[in-house]
């Protein structure tokens, strides 16, 4: 006995996509459920292995079971195969376990000789339909099969237009489609030697070994590459009996999806066209009609068709995208599927179907694909609006913003702060341009990818950006930019589309971001799903406001290097840097202190009720000081000039700090707590600052929850000096104000030693958060910049990382160090909180991976929050489901 190789539609399933593949299971899901699907049978995948591994043969015995196969179709048909009176015909399609769009081939009309084409006409009493079947069937044969170049088919198509005189294949008249077929025929044998093959057996065993063999053509195999399918799972053939949109008034095909597929409202959604076929819709030489007026054409098919749209909807459990035919007045349904949605329309169709009763809670969370939601939050371009897009770079950080352009920071804040509208526009920006930044509507740089200067910072402030966009000439002597030999001036109105990366000239209507009534109720059930808390990073009270918005229960990274930034406060932060005493650096800090005060004060003040994480200095002090190249260009034209002795002398001093500030490895140099081990007066100065906010919170009633965060900590020394330091300032507050509150200090986890000895760092920690960013550099020994720029992307391609570890979490690798983390950390202080802030903390597979090491929390960007939130309830529910 020989394998099964052939399964009719009726003896399959939806569970066999192994064997019968996606499209071959689904068949045969919909025959079982008694729709009306043209009869036929699927190869299996099995068989197509079994040919390569015979060597390109067909298996044994796969014939001798398609002859009945093809018997019972004819039964159900009433037709015959090579009848010439009542012909079958079948196409032959392709269809591996995985969707492969467009990557292997399709036959139909399969049957059609110079008899059968006859009996065609005659049963149709359609001459010109029978030609323009066989003719579609010759080429495609010719092309799949036979291997003969699509255009030479073309040619002879065009040469007979041209000698009718009409435009349009659909203009050609039976006798000229008659000319076509032997045009077609004659140039088959020209270029394969052989007679193109009339016996219909001989036709559908050359197609199944053709569309066996397309599994291994070259773009199938590069899709697979792409795509991450199998080489060796084969494809199934499906044979199935042919019908026909095109054989007069009241025939027809279309596409319909059971619910919108923009909004994911409840209405049938789609179109049809009577008396044509599949390709006539696509052509767009007649315009589709709305599903809806079927029901005027005919109402009986159309009741028909909504009675299968929603059996199908209730069948798969979710919104269905489905092709149907109507042959003769009869209904077809040739395929459904899952529908391809809009975020929107994914959201709005999953809470329905969840309210209706048909799926659950769990299930609608899991249909929402987080990284789609992105979109949602932020402003976007109306759909509908035209644009006159000039120029493309990358899609640095997401939403739109239209506005004046602008090449200058200081001229960005200066327009910026009388109301108007800008897009800062620069070859690249530096901290420098913060100010600028802040002030304009998006940012748009010539240079620099995903990962500048502008791309994070912009991410960070939520605001659009597109980076490295090359087609720009910057003239920031003339305040122009030249795009495409078409010069702009400061003030002409741009918009930026950071989602795609398009530049586009003039205003763009805008659409404000929004949750919509059945995204907060998602949202509403994943809270009640979810075990991680999900918080934000923000380090302002605008941000953090936004982020309360969006729904985050506290901030779990406040990094407080941006409130020294400040332009207004870089003199007095360089005060301190530069003074070469402590006496002379307290007189610097004490300036400072008043003004960290009113930025904590802020910020708990709106994160009243949570946990408030300040994370103290971090950067090493020379970000602060001028850029050496820029110094030493002021001195020497100061030199020339001659006659500014004073200002020289400060310049020179200052180019000394600067120097001697400056790090081989400023990644790995005088930084995070290193700086307050060697300068404890700066920690000290910035814990006093959040207490004395906190104090005065508790005396205006307000319930705050600060966290002092301790940054890159090696050693649980270290820590427990600047705990000591961090109490002593708590302590003297409580005593100076007469008031208590509560606090925690913590540490960041982020060189591998504080994760290997994290039983020793959690005797002195409250909490940890795994500040991934640095922990992923200094694992994997490489800077983030440099891999980005320089070789990340070799190692991508060479598939040595499947990720980017900068964005995705190497669980492996950096996984292995958090796990140990959790668990050393937590045996050594079993109350211990622990988080994540690195940019992982936004991304969902990452929060799948904290949700599995049992984190209690994870803060990301307050524009990702929601997305957070869906994500850390699917990594419930998956977990649950395991
Ligand atoms: C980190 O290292 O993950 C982190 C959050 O700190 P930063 O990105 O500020 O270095
Ligand atoms: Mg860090």
């Amino acid at each position: 006995m020989s394998k099964k190789f052939v399964y009719l539609f009726r003896e399959g399933q939806a569970s066999m996509r192994d064997l019968l593949g996606g499209k071959g299971a689904n068949l045969a899901e919909m025959t079982n459920i008694g729709l009306p699907v043209p009869p036929g049978f699927t190869i299996t995948t099995e068989a197509c292995n079994d040919y390569y591994a015979l060597g390109r043969n067909l298996p044994e015995g796969l014939w001798e079971q398609i002859g009945p196969a093809l018997g019972d179709i004819e039964k159900a048909t009433g037709k015959k195969f090579g009848d010439k009176d009542n012909p079958l015909l079948v196409s032959v399609r392709s269809g591996a376990k995985f969707s492969m769009p467009g990557m292997m081939d399709t036959i139909l009309n399969l049957g059609l000789n110079d008899e059968t084409v006859e009996g065609l006409a005659a049963s149709t009493q359609n001459a010109r339909f029978a030609y323009d079947s066989y003719r579609r069937f010759i080429q495609m044969f010719g092309d799949v099969v036979l291997e003969v170049e699509h255009h030479e088919f073309e040619r002879i198509l065009e040469e007979a237009k041209e000698k009718q005189n009409v435009n349009y294949d659909s203009e050609l008249t039976a006798e000229s489609l008659k000319g076509v077929v032997e045009g077609y025929k004659r140039l088959i044998q020209r270029r394969t030697g052989s007679p193109f093959p009339l016996e219909p057996m001989k036709q559908l065993e050359q197609a199944i070994l053709a569309v066996f063999r397309s599994w291994n053509n070259d773009r199938a195999i590069v899709y697979r590459r792409i795509n991450s399918i199998p080489d060796n799972i084969g494809t199934a053939v499906n044979v199935q009996s042919m019908v026909f949109g095109n054989m007069g008034n009241d025939s027809g095909t279309g596409v319909a999806f059971t619910r919108n597929p923009s909004t994911g409202e409840r209405v049938l959604y789609g179109e049809y066209l009577m008396n044509a076929q599949g390709e006539d819709v696509v052509a767009g030489i007649r315009t589709p009609q709305p599903i809806k007026s079927l029901e005027d054409e005919n109402q009986a098919i159309y009741a028909q068709f909504v009675e299968t749209s929603n059996s199908l909807e209730a069948h798969y459990r979710d919104m269905q995208d489905i092709e149907f035919t109507i042959e003769r007045g009869r209904l077809y349904i040739l395929q459904t599927r899952n529908g391809k949605r809009t975020a929107p329309a994914a959201i709005r169709v999953a809470v329905e179907l969840c309210r209706e009763g048909v799926i659950s809670k769990e299930e609608a969370i899991a249909r929402i694909e987080p990284g789609q939601l992105d979109q949602l939050l932020h402003r976007r371009m109306d759909s509908e609006a035209k644009l006159e897009v000039i120029a493309k770079g990358l899609p640095a950080s997401p939403g739109a913003a239209s506005g004046k352009i602008v090449f200058d920071a200081d001229e960005a804040e200066r327009l910026g702060h009388t109301g108007e509208k800008v897009l800062l526009v620069r070859t690249e920006t530096t901290p420098d341009d913060i100010h600028g930044i802040l002030a304009a509507q998006g940012i748009l740089t010539s240079r620099g990818g995903m990962t500048s200067h502008a791309a994070v910072v912009a991410r960070h402030m939520g605001k659009p950006a597109v980076c490295g966009c090359e087609a720009l000439r910057i003239d920031y002597a003339h305040n122009t930019v030249t795009i495409d030999g078409v010069t702009y001036p400061e003030g002409t109105l741009f918009s930026i589309d950071g989602t795609t990366g398009r530049v586009i000239k003039g205003a763009v209507p805008m659409i404000d971001p929004e949750l919509s009534e059945e995204f907060k109720e998602l949202l509403g059930w994943a809270d009640e799903i979810r075990t991680l808390k999900v918080l934000a990073n923000a380090d302002n009270p605008r941000d953090a406001q936004k982020a309360r918005d969006f729904g985050a229960q506290g901030i779990g990274l406040c990094r407080t290097e941006h409130m020294f930034m400040d332009p207004a406060r870089i003199p007095i932060v360089q005060e301190m840097i530069l003074a070469q005493t402590l006496p002379e650096r307290e007189v610097a800090l004490a300036k400072l202190l008043p003004m960290q005060e009113e930025d904590f004060y802020g910020i708990l003040k709106v994160m009243a009720g949570f946990p408030v994480t300040i994370r103290l200095l971090d950067p090493p002090l020379h970000e602060f000081l001028p850029n050496v190249e820029e110094l030493v260009v002021d001195i020497t034209k100061l030199k020339l000039q001659g006659d500014r002795e004073e200002e020289l002398n400060e310049k020179e001093v200052l180019l000394r700090k600067v120097r001697a500030l400056s790090e081989m490895n400023p990644m790995l140099g005088h930084r995070g707590c290193r700086l307050g081990i060697t300068f404890p007066e700066i920690y000290a100065m910035q814990a006093r600052a959040i207490f004395q906010a906190a104090a005065r919170l508790v005396k205006e009633g307000y319930e705050i929850y600060p966290e002092v965060m301790i940054p890159l900590v090696i050693h649980v020394k270290e820590l427990a000096k600047l705990r000591k330091v961090t109490e002593e300032a708590a302590q003297t507050v409580m005593a100076e104000q007469g008031v208590t509150f509560a606090y925690t200090i913590g540490t960041m986890i982020e060189v591998p030693r504080a994760a290997l000895t994290a039983d020793e760092v959690a005797t002195a920690a409250d909490f940890f958060s795994f500040g991934t960013n640095d922990l992923t550099q200094t694992t994997l020994g490489f800077s983030r910049d440099d891999a980005e720029g320089k070789f990340l992307p070799a190692y991508l391609e060479q598939n040595i990382l499947e990720h980017n570890p900068f964005a995705v979490l190497d669980r492996i690798g950096v996984g292995k160090l958090m796990k140990m983390g959790v668990q050393l950390g937590r045996e050594a202080n079993p109350g211990l909180k622990v988080g994540i802030c690195g940019e992982h903390g936004g991304d969902p597979s990452s929060i799948e991976f904290c949700h599995q090491i049992g984190l209690n929390y994870v803060s990301c960007s307050p524009f990702r929050v929601p997305i957070a939130c869906l994500a850390a309830a699917q990594a419930a529910v998956s977990s649950k489901g395991q």
